[in-house]
């Protein structure tokens, strides 16, 4: 391996690295959407908060994009998460978890993850109050943000998850009370063939009901490559955008 060969291996330079130079160009292109939405819904200097989905693809373009100033990345499986946290120990990341998680991964989570995206369910956050507890008495780590996932769909048990918004009010009690958890707002996934107008308007709707009783739970995540333009109308404050910066998802080996 020469030396263009062993910088580009690295993702850190020296020679030329057309990977990089591609997310370098579609991040470009998304932050000029994420500019003029933000603009159309008139809240200049309010620009959500850019979360880059890099599920599926490897650790080395987390890198790459860490070094074009990335600071949030997500992920929705643990065990790909954690493997890419830990390669990565060294930059300055914050992890988001946004995949359907099982109680018993909470411990693995907490690990790694600056917010939890998906929490939907009492036992969810529960289990996480617990992990977080045993993990903050070992790394005084800061509280866990904690966005509680609503489900959009009509039919109560939309397969891409979420609690029902009747739900809302009890999970988001439990958060608020948790020792290590911080409840940061809501999330949601647009239904798939959806009009994510009235899907996100939903959501404006849940988060406003949620602020009346939690006033610090502004948080709203919504918006991924599709739909960003509308989240952003409807007041997301994170983004979670994959494919539209990393390109297609490579096949699953
Ligand atoms: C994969 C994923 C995203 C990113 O979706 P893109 O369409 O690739 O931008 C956002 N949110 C969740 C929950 C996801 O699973």
């Amino acid at each position: 391996m020469n030396e263009a060969e062993a910088g580009r291996a690295s993702g850190a330079g020296p020679g030329p690295d057309p990977r990089l130079d591609e997310l370098r160009e579609r991040l470009a292109a998304v932050r000029l959407r994420v500019d003029g939405a933000v603009a159309a819904a008139g809240r200049p200097g309010n620009r959500p908060q850019l979360i880059v989905v890099t599920k599926f693809h490897p650790a080395q373009d987390v890198r790459r994009l860490a070094s074009l100033g990335i600071t949030d990345v997500g992920e929705n499986r643990d065990q790909e998460a954690a493997e890419k946290a830990a390669a990565l120990r060294g930059l300055e990341l914050r992890w988001h978890f946004i995949g359907q998680l099982q109680s018993n991964k909470a411990k693995s989570v907490v690990k790694y993850a600056h917010a939890v995206h998906s929490v939907d369910r009492l036992q969810l956050a529960s289990a996480l109050a617990k992990a977080m507890v045993a993990e903050h008495e070992r790394t005084g780590r800061a509280p866990l943000e904690c966005f509680i996932q609503v489900s959009l769909d009509d039919d109560a048990d939309g397969h891409r998850g979420g609690a029902r918004p009747a739900d809302v009010p009890a999970l988001a009690g439990l958060l608020a009370e948790s020792e290590g958890l911080r409840l940061a707002g809501v999330m949601a996934v647009a239904p798939l063939g959806a009009d994510p107008v009235v899907a996100f308007g939903k959501l404006a709707e849940v988060s406003a009901g949620l602020t009346a009783d939690h006033p610090d739970a502004t948080g709203i995540s919504a918006g991924m490559s599709q739909d960003l333009e509308t989240a952003i109308r409807f007041g997301a404050t994170h983004l979670r955008i994959g494919s539209d910066i990393l390109g297609p998802r490579p096949a699953l080996g």
